[in-house]
């Protein structure tokens, strides 16, 4: 496959690497999404992965519904906040956030949290009574029985995620009780990137038996429901976002039974998504900047690796990269594909096929590279500038922009002066 001829104009302008989003494909994605689910589905945007505010900018506004922002960091907030989303709107997770955090994110006005423990919702509750208000919060739970649906009986496995759905029906009187908190409704999520629909399917069904027994526990009725999500596409190879034909009617009716009232709002339903949004608008532009020969493998060199893509390897995993390459070349060989920093460890793949015959010099593209790139990444190992990013929509360039790390040095007391 050889490069579209508007991706070498852009490296030719812009330099690699250089990572190119098509809005066009961010708001095709979207809209897949939203036509895939009940149309009373909310879609939570994770701006983990990829909080680019363009791109956060663009999944709000336009012709399709908006996808509301959910964010674990106060960098996150900013970019939300800047991408034009209302606070109000946005929901806020992850395991360890801090009192100033928190603080800071209800000042700045954001009244839903995801809490994983009861002390992470009395710290949400302490910081909403500092300013003297009341947040809503989702009780994030960790399913003893996840995926017992698909087969596979799991006892839910210790993590920092979630309360332990078995200690709901004790913990129940605190949970509900904490000042400045008011429950609102539950958080699930127990699987990303599930490209078998049937498998999505059985694992929500069950989620929604979940959410359904543990409101009893709780006593309380559910506002919101956020069933997770775990929608999935191609991670830096070739490939399409997978459809969901079926889900749309399987999850309406798993929720008539469980959940009667839903229809009318009570409670209302979400999911979230990072990859799926924006994982298929990427295409991450390299140059090849050596290829050698050691003992029989031929080793392609780009101007990027795991500092500019996959700094998720540091879950242990190669990335099975592809790459597109401007070459008329019909021969294909296989190579190890090595970043350019100095450890065995920027592998960007150990068997990509490639054209035959790649030199210096050559462009080469990595597709479905929008979720996980550069804030992902490395960035700042080994010294190289972050990529840049451009931004595209209808083939004219919306924007271009890097990352910059800076060093600032704050005033230090000396014991000799
Ligand atoms: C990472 C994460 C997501 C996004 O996952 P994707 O696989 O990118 O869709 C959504 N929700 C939570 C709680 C997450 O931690």
């Amino acid at each position: 496959m050889t490069a579209h001829p508007h991706l070498s104009e852009l490296a030719d302008q812009y330099g690699t690497p250089l990572y190119v989003y098509d809005l066009d494909r961010l708001d095709a994605a979207r809209h897949d999404l939203f036509g895939a689910l009940p149309e009373e589905f909310d879609v939570f945007y994770a701006l983990k992965a990829n909080p680019h505010v363009d791109l956060v900018q663009a999944l709000r506004e336009g012709d399709g519904r908006a996808c509301r922002a959910e964010i674990s960091s106060t960098g996150e907030l900013a970019a939300a906040l800047q991408a034009g989303h209302d606070p109000g709107t946005v929901l806020y997770a992850g395991p360890g956030k801090t009192p100033g955090e928190l603080r800071e994110a209800v000042e700045q006005g954001v009244r839903l949290f995801s809490a994983e423990s009861l002390t992470d919702l009395e710290h949400i509750g302490e910081a909403a009574l500092a300013h003297d208000t009341v947040a809503d919060c989702l009780l994030r739970i960790n399913d003893v029985t996840a995926r017992a649906a698909t087969g596979v009986r799991m006892t839910g496995r210790p993590t920092q995620f979630g309360i332990d759905s078995e200690t709901i029906a004790g913990l129940a009187p605190r949970l509900c009780s904490v000042p400045g908190i008011s429950v609102a409704g539950l958080h699930l999520f127990s699987q990303s990137n599930a490209a078998d629909e049937q498998a999505l399917i059985a694992e929500f069904e069950h989620t929604i038996d979940t959410a359904a027994r543990i409101e009893r526990e709780l006593g309380v009725p559910l506002r919101l429901l956020d069933i997770g999500g775990g929608f999935a596409v191609p991670y830096g190879q070739r490939g399409e976002r997978t459809a969901y034909p079926a889900l749309r009617a399987a999850l309406g009716a798993a929720l008539d039974a469980r959940f009667p009232g839903w229809r009318q709002g009570t409670p209302r339903l979400a999911v979230e998504s990072g990859r799926y949004l924006a994982g298929d608008c990427g295409t991450l532009l390299a140059t090849v900047s050596n290829v050698k020969v050691s003992r029989g493998r031929t080793f392609v060199i780009p101007d990027t690796g795991i500092n500019t893509f996959g700094g998720l390897s540091g879950l242990g995993r190669i990335l099975p990269v592809s790459v597109r390459v401007e070459s008329e070349s019909t021969e294909t060989e296989r190579v190890t594909l090595a970043g350019p920093l100095c450890t065995p460890g920027d592998t960007l793949g150990r068997d990509v096929e490639v054209p035959a015959g790649l030199r210096p010099g050559d462009l080469v593209a990595m597709p479905n590279t929008g979720a996980y790139g550069p804030t992902a990444s490395l960035l700042m190992f080994l010294g190289r500038p972050a990529p840049a990013e451009a931004v595209v929509r209808s083939g004219d360039v919306v924007s271009v922009s890097r990352i910059e790390h800076v060093r600032t040095y704050r005033k230090v007391k000396r014991a000799h002066d």
